[in-house]
């Protein structure tokens, strides 16, 4: 049974659940850090003794809130794609062997509150309109997009997160936006995440880096042996016209399916988040040529200044909330009112 809010509570608690790391943070009523704290996500022994881990985390959080009064919900933001409103995972790429998780039913019982699992790019698209640009340009709707190790997306329409039916809506990154492209694990060709995501600059850099001259790329790899986006950021800024040419290909895949968003709900405001948004200036120059190029909507309300959000207009604009919008947005999932489209 799924345990009840508790009246009047003082604070709720959010859970980023990452690929790499779990954050857990507790948050007032009016969004402030109460507490936080993150570990590396156990991946390898499936998913119940990494739920055991997270629940202790709640548990130590909550020790330390004490003061603040009661918890009145847990709001988890997961990889998706994810069932929803039951908290069902479906086969995250990031949580190899979590696929048919119960994510809520199964939290729900180790922490003994009630839970609200959302996708974390919806979560993340739930802070940026409380708290970051929605709050700052007073938008009833809008959409962000995480671009990070894939591309994530989450819509707010007239204050509210739209789920669509089964909680898959506002999903971008395995939209095709190139015909015939490169073979995505999701079974399609061409996906916005292999040309979009930091993942695929990364790809493109290994790429280039087996060409003659850029031999130079490989020593430029982390640990990991990833050549992150900001090393090929740096390199475009420098003038190189490789490094500009990866950049042209995350803009112009990223415009092409803005186009689409745009013409179909004409929202004011769309921003983009993750990692990657911090190359905007190297990306944004082939996005708004493709958004202008397959939009018409575009081409009748494009603000005539991109860098800034001019009312009545089409805005595409950098996300303001930065590394934490994950963590806050989970906090906020326990009190959002949602959309699910309902049969009349
Ligand atoms: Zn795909």
């Amino acid at each position: 049974m799924t345990p009840t809010k508790s009246a009047g509570a003082g604070y709720t608690l959010g859970v980023d659940l990452g690929g790499t790391n779990v954050r857990v943070g507790a948050y007032s009523r009016q969004a402030e850090k109460l507490h936080a704290m993150s570990f590396p996500t156990r991946l390898f022994d499936g998913p119940l003794p990494a739920l055991n881990e997270i629940a202790a985390a709640v548990k130590k959080v909550r020790d330390q809130c004490a003061e603040h009064g009661d918890c009145a919900g847990v709001g988890i933001g997961s990889p998706g794609p994810i069932e929803l409103p039951a908290g069902i995972l479906s086969d995250p790429a990031n949580l190899p062997g979590w696929a048919g998780l119960e994510l809520k039913t199964e939290l729900e019982k180790l922490v003994a509150l009630p839970v609200t699992v959302d996708s974390d790019a919806n979560a993340a698209a739930l802070a940026e309109w409380r708290l970051g640009s929605g709050r700052k340009f007073q938008v009833q709707s809008m959409a962000m997009f995480t671009l990070g190790t894939g591309v994530g997306g989450g819509l707010i329409l007239d204050g509210k997160l739209w789920h669509g039916d089964k909680g898959l809506a506002a999903e971008p990154g395995h939209t095709v936006v190139v015909p015939n492209g490169i073979a995505c694990n999701c079974g399609s060709h061409g996906c916005l995440e292999k040309y979009a995501s930091a993942s695929a600059v990364s790809r493109m850099a290994r790429e280039l880096a087996s060409q003659p001259g850029w031999e130079f790329l490989l020593g430029m790899a982390d640990a990991q042996g990833l050549i992150k986006a900001s090393v090929v950021a740096q390199l475009a800024l420098s003038g190189k016209a490789e490094a500009l040419a990866i950049f042209e290909q995350v803009g112009e895949t990223l415009g092409r399916m803005l186009a689409a968003w745009v013409s179909t709900l004409n929202l004011p405001l769309y921003t983009l988040g993750g990692g990657m948004a911090l190359c905007w200036d190297q990306f944004a120059p082939a996005m708004f040529r493709a958004l202008r190029d397959c939009s018409q909507t575009y081409r009748l309300t494009a603000p005539t200044n991109t860098e800034v959000f001019e009312a009545g207009k089409t805005n595409v604009l950098p996300a303001q909330l930065g590394a934490e919008a994950g963590l806050i947005g989970a906090a906020l999932l326990v009190d959002q009112l949602c959309f699910f489209s309902k049969t009349r």
